[in-house]
């Protein structure tokens, strides 16, 4: 098979690989990037595989970055983009089911290949267009199939994020996954106990945000793989909405505000479930906010300070996890009653603290509870967010 026409990501790739064809090294776009070029999905970063040692690489190209020296990656900056180039290698030696303790370089093409995850991510296509298939990668694209490259059980045992990465691309393709291959995750979840939560949670995020989230979470759940994650055992019950949702999550924050919905986390065990991920802080807080709000409007119309304290951003998740959760709220009125709010921020109220001394208000805390009935008030339309509105409605309350 021959690419006639590369898109403009290739196009601009291209004198990369000739260059170092130039130099006397072989050169093939790899991974992703070809698996989406011939998918016709958007492409968003061009790795290339070298015959060529990354000391050979960065005497080719003026701009370079050692990205992963030792594992043979050199990141070749060219023009306005940036390109990972790494050499040809091998794995050997996987301990503890998880990263090669070392890599070796090969010369040939067909090697590297061979250690990659899936047969649609052992594609490579040369500087002519040329699509090298060592193992029917084609064909599984054709026929939408995620197969392991060679023995399944073999590769899970050599890296058991593969069976995450399986029903990762499962999603985001909308492939299905090959039926020796399926069995293996089903005999090997358990080996996902050896890596680290970092690299699962990434591949769980871009399973639950994929398109065919709902089918791949269902097969996350069927193989086993949910026993051992973090505070997913023993939930399949719960977690097994997920897959009957009509829409999936389409940002991670609510990916997450989602699972902690269906997990039926009380509010004080939310940041711990969210540490077990290794989110960051961030995010945790985040999630912990549209989940109180959500909970929050599940049960009673919210009030102006609700809305207020709570900001748009949280709000217009929650819309949208109720939507997901097929639980929809009344959104056009929710965000008319948000924008209609005379201040969105503190600091717009027409007093401070200091003004508050000024007119009397002795100093503790009582500043903060007069400023809170202030805002309120303001918030409710009560009183006119001015000063002296404000001053006057304050020696009228005790
Ligand atoms: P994405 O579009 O998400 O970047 P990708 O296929 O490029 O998808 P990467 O994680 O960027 O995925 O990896 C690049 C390539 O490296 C893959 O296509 C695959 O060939 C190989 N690869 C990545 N991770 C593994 C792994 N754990 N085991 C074997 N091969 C892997
Ligand atoms: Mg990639």
């Amino acid at each position: 098979m021959q690419i006639k026409e590369f898109p403009e990501i290739f196009k601009a790739a291209l004198p990369v690989l000739q260059k170092i064809e130039a130099a006397g090294y072989e050169a093939y776009f790899v991974g992703g990037a070809v698996r989406d070029l011939l998918l016709n999905r958007h492409i968003h970063d061009v790795d290339i595989a070298t015959s060529a040692y990354p000391a050979e690489i960065k005497q080719i190209f003026d701009r370079t970055i050692d990205t992963g020296i030792k594992h043979g990656t050199v990141t070749v900056m060219y023009d306005d983009a940036s390109y990972e180039v790494t050499t040809f290698r091998t794995e050997s030696g996987y301990q503890d089911f998880r990263r090669p303790d070392h890599v070796t370089f090969v010369q040939s093409l067909s090697d590297d290949l061979k250690r990659r995850d899936f047969t649609i991510n052992a594609l490579a296509m040369n500087a002519d267009g040329q699509i090298i298939d060592h193992f029917a990668g084609l064909q599984d694209l054709k026929y939408q199939t995620i197969r392991a490259v060679g023995n399944p059980e073999e590769r899970f045992h050599e890296d058991a994020l593969r069976m995450m990465r399986a029903v990762r691309f499962m999603s985001q393709l909308r492939f299905k996954i090959a039926p020796s291959t399926l069995q293996a995750i089903k005999d090997n979840h358990q080996l996902l106990k050896k890596i680290s939560v970092e690299r699962i949670r990434d591949e769980f995020v871009k399973m639950g945000l994929g398109k065919g989230s709902r089918e791949a979470f269902q097969v996350f759940l069927e193989t086993g793989m949910t026993e051992d994650v973090p505070g997913f055992a023993g939930k399949s019950k719960q977690l097994s909405v997920f897959s009957k949702l009509k829409y999936g999550p389409s940002i991670e924050a609510n990916l997450w505000s989602l699972v902690v919905v269906l997990l039926k986390l009380p509010d004080q065990a939310i940041a711990s479930f969210m540490r077990s991920w290794k989110n960051s802080n961030e995010m945790t807080h985040r999630v912990g906010e549209i989940v109180r709000f959500f909970d929050l409007v599940s049960q009673q119309a919210p009030t102006n300070y609700d809305l207020f304290a709570t900001g748009l951003e949280t709000v217009m998740s929650t819309i949208d996890l109720a939507h997901i959760l097929g639980q929809p709220i009344d959104s056009a009125a929710l965000v008319d009653r948000y924008q209609s709010l005379p201040i969105k921020q503190q600091r717009e109220l027409a007093v401070n603290g200091s003004d508050l001394l000024e007119a009397g208000i002795p100093a503790g805390p009582s500043i903060g509870r007069y400023l809170h009935r202030i805002l309120v008030a303001v918030l409710d339309g009560k009183v006119n967010n001015d000063k002296d509105s404000i001053l006057t409605f304050l020696s009228g309350i005790d």
